[in-house]
């Protein structure tokens, strides 16, 4: 026949098959229970259920004085009303005292217990304390500045549910239930791997032909900046050999469960990831080749297998990402970080979307969803607009460095024209 060759592009995945077979194949982490102290950023195992109502107890929500609203009816700034002061209650007192009687005032701290009695707490700066005598320049409406008891959350609710990342308030919120530990998912350990002759450290020098190695510096930040323990980054030369040692050191040693590698996963002569993973480590291959740009070649696998220890299988997964920097960049914040985030049990973040008007006009060939960098900004209307940055080819960090999104030029499009309205994914490193 005349055209037998196949160039791999009816193959190829698109970005959403892609990131759904990702998505399958990773497996939750174990629970453990961790202490307050350390669970910033982690990502909760169970919901947050009210041990008790919060409030717990009726409480002052100012420091002032309590009192039955007939007895202030009629208080204002030229009248003011007097009552005797009969008592003061504290946070941390418990306010078993007797009722408050008509004519009487009792004085409460923001946080006391207001007792039952007390139909209001008036603020101290509308009042005159003098020698066991209070004056009232206002009236007041009943359960004013009294925080009562159940009326953020009811013992037994679900406050937030399970699969939330631990903010800052998140952990007041588990704190201010009781808890000194609570369940989160256990994080994933990465190990990095670079493949590449013409890399030399930086620090190093450089000769003819070589290059300063960047990727699992970016890579091992990007990992960081997820909230994730330092990964190990190796080094792998162009080798068959050289390239399945750097994956078993990964798998075994640092017994990784995500295992990141850079370069060599194209088509080129010296490309050993694919083969290695497969062949000589026995990774089953999920796919190798999306229709996307940047990052077409990626390939993603999983192996379960057991610590060098032993013990029980573990699944562990393995990208290769392309060897130029903004595609594995690029490459990463599309597929790794979600697989990092669902094997953390992180709930979906929502999926709707941004949108965006065009700043200019743009050309591709069709066949692959682009993901050009771009830098949003909002006009005094309100519009959100988006500027392709300079600099758009797969090996210019900068472009990238300056972006804050990615705008999706669909695979079967060949223009995009300037005010046209784009799909766009916020470019965000963190978690
Ligand atoms: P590869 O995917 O191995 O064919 O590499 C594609 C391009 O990325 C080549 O120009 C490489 O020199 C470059 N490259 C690969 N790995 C790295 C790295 N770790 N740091 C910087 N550049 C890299
Ligand atoms: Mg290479």
């Amino acid at each position: 026949s005349k055209c037998d060759i196949d160039l791999g592009s009816s193959k190829m995945l698109t970005y959403d098959e892609a990131l759904q077979q990702v998505l399958q194949t990773v497996q939750r982490m174990p629970v453990e229970k961790v202490e307050l102290e350390r669970i910033l950023g982690r990502i909760l195992a169970e919901s947050i259920r009210a041990e008790f109502d919060l409030p717990r107890f009726n409480n002052s929500a100012v420091d002032g004085f309590g009192v039955l609203i007939s007895d202030v009816a009629q208080a204002s700034t030229d009248k003011p009303i007097k009552l005797n002061l009969v008592g003061t209650i504290h946070a941390g007192d418990r306010a078993d005292g007797p009722a408050l009687k008509s004519g009487e005032t009792v004085k409460i701290l923001t946080g006391a217990t207001v007792p039952p009695s007390v139909e209001a707490v008036i603020m101290r700066e509308y009042c005159v304390e003098e020698s066991g005598i209070v004056a009232f320049a206002t009236n007041a409406e009943t359960g004013e500045n009294v925080r009562r008891k159940g009326d953020e959350v009811k013992q037994g609710e679900e406050v937030l549910p399970a699969g939330i990342e631990a903010s800052p308030p998140v952990v007041g919120l588990i704190a201010s239930f009781g808890h000194a530990k609570f369940p989160v998912y256990q994080q994933p350990r990465v190990a990095v791997v670079v493949t590449g002759d013409e890399l030399v450290k930086p620090g190093g020098a450089l000769e003819d032909g070589q290059i300063f190695e960047s990727n699992s510096f970016a890579l091992a930040a990007a990992v960081k900046a997820l909230g994730l323990p330092d990964c190990r980054t190796i080094h792998a030369r162009d080798d068959r050999e050289a390239t399945e040692q750097a994956f078993l050191l990964a798998l075994d040693d640092q017994q990784a469960d995500v295992i990141i590698s850079a370069g060599g996963v194209s088509v080129g002569e010296h490309d050993y990831v694919k083969v290695v993973l497969e062949q000589d480590i026995g990774v089953t291959s999920v796919f190798w080749k999306i229709a996307i740009k940047p990052g077409k070649p990626v390939f993603f696998g999983f192996i379960d297998r057991p610590d060098r220890e032993g013990g029980k299988p573990r699944r562990r997964i393995i990208f290769g990402l392309p060897g130029n920097p903004v595609s594995a960049l690029v490459t990463f914040n599309l597929f790794v970080k979600p697989a990092l985030m669902a094997m953390q049990g992180a709930l979906d973040g929502p999926k709707s979307g941004w949108f965006g008007s065009l700043e200019r006009d743009m050309k591709k060939k069709p066949g692959r969803l682009d993901f050009v960098r771009g830098i949003l900004s909002c006009s005094p209307e309100g519009a959100l607009n988006v500027l392709p940055t300079r600099g758009q080819d797969s090996h210019m960090l900068s472009g990238l460095a300056k972006a804050d999104c990615l705008i999706q030029f669909p695979a079967d499009d060949e223009r995009l024209s300037q005010g046209q309205c784009v799909r766009l994914e916020r470019l965000d490193w963190h978690s």
